[in-house]
């Protein structure tokens, strides 16, 4: 027997969830469909960095508005989903540095602090001594660190289980271990129209609106052609134990980063490999970036590794997200391909699709994200 929503979601990872706990809030009946325990799962496997901070000034205006936007959005969110969910979720607001371990890396960060947009981002260049009585533990060798005072950092893993359990609380049915496999589609008389989704399991669930959210497997649903080029981006990351809370700030450098928890862990990450589907982690990768987080804090190399993992990211051709309808089948919403920034976009993302799934405009623009720059227009009839 057929189940009946107003809009179903393919995929409840962060993304997912975030986007079904926003629908609900508008009202709609929602449903989530998700195999559940997929392993390499992106939102499991983030470092929770919230970092909308562009290397490059001025480097993709459209995408720096989306982040800056959701970051602004995170503090509020966060706390909405604690509350409805009664799951804590540690958010830090400490910003991050990025340590200059050479002269020419140092050149190139303290010119960064002096771009127009320094006092968005909250730029700061600390030099030698100043970076040592702000994080001691960074590297003597260090020449100076830029502070990006802005950026944030969060328990993704707590935030992935709070967002499914506020919308499970708020009514969401949430499908467990229910995968779709393909659209349900109709001709309405003016082209293709959704119409919900079939699952493996054989059931359907039917649905006016279906929103397509599974992260790097989101290509492999049928009846999207074009299908989202979407694919997966393999990053293996580690956890260590500090003693104490030994490094305060998210530490970055160009070959890894460094996110502290409150609970003592230390996650160092990640690297960024074009495997396909291929699971890790692997010891070279793990090797690379434990020798990268000794550079930037020596300590790291003598503490006890916890754990090591590792996810794909949804990739996209050029690395922006897919927000918005399809370009041909009327009725399907994308919410998928974010790629590195997963984690920071969520709350943007789930009010974008609200909107959209509710006939309002988007809060913010999504012109440049749009699913149709990669080909096939919906033909009116
Ligand atoms: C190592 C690493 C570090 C990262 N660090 C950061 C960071 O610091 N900051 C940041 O913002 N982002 C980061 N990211 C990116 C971020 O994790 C992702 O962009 C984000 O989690 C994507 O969320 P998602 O819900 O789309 O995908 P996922 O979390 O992968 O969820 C997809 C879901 O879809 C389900 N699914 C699969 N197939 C189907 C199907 N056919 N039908 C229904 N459901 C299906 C899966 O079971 C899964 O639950 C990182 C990613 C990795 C791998």
């Amino acid at each position: 027997m057929a189940e009946r929503a107003d809009a179903v979601i393919a995929g409840g990872g962060l993304i997912g969830a975030s986007v079904a706990w926003a629908l609900r809030g508008r009202g709609l009946d929602v449903a989530v469909a998700d195999p559940g325990a997929q392993s390499g799962a992106a939102s499991a496997a983030a470092a929770g960095m919230l970092s909308p901070f562009p290397e490059v000034a001025g480097s993709a205006p459209a995408f720096e508005l989306l982040a800056r936007t959701s970051l602004d959005r995170f503090p509020a969110w966060v706390a909405a989903l604690c509350e409805a969910s009664g799951i804590p979720v540690e958010f830090r607001a400490l910003g991050k540095l990025h340590l200059a371990l050479t002269e020419e890396s140092a050149g190139t960060l303290r010119q960064r602090a002096r771009q127009p947009d320094a006092a968005e981002y909250g730029l700061e260049w600390l030099e030698r001594e100043r970076l040592r009585e702000e994080e001691p533990a960074a590297s003597p060798a260090a020449c100076g660190a830029l502070l990006v005072g802005r950026d944030a950092s969060v328990d993704n893993r707590a935030l992935t289980r709070a967002a499914a359990a506020a919308a499970a609380a708020a009514g969401v049915n949430w499908l467990r271990g229910e995968r779709v496999v393909s659209l349900l589609i109709e001709e309405d008389g003016r082209g293709r129209r959704a119409a919900g989704v079939r699952l493996a399991g054989g059931g359907q669930v039917r649905a006016g609106v279906v929103v397509i959210a599974a992260g790097c497997w989101s290509a492999g649903i049928a009846g999207l052609d074009p299908a989202p080029p979407v694919r997966p981006v393999r990053g293996q990351m580690l956890a260590v134990q500090m003693p104490g809370a030994a490094v305060r700030r998210v530490v970055a450098t160009e070959s890894c980063y460094l996110v502290p928890r409150g609970d003592g862990r230390l996650l160092i990450g990640a690297t960024v490999e074009e495997v396909g589907f291929e699971p890790g982690p692997t010891p070279a990768g793990i090797a690379a970036l434990a020798t990268a987080a000794a550079e930037a804090v020596p300590l790291t190399a003598k503490l006890h590794m916890t754990e090591a993992w590792a996810g794909f990211r949804p990739g996209t051709p050029d690395a922006l997200p897919l927000l918005g309808p399809d370009p041909v089948v009327a009725g399907v919403l994308h919410a998928t391909g974010h790629y590195r920034n997963g984690i920071l976009l969520a709350p943007v993302t789930a009010d974008i699709i609200a909107a959209l799934a509710t006939g309002a405009a988007a809060p913010v623009a999504i012109d440049a994200f749009s699913p149709a720059r990669f080909g096939a227009v919906r033909e009116e009839r």
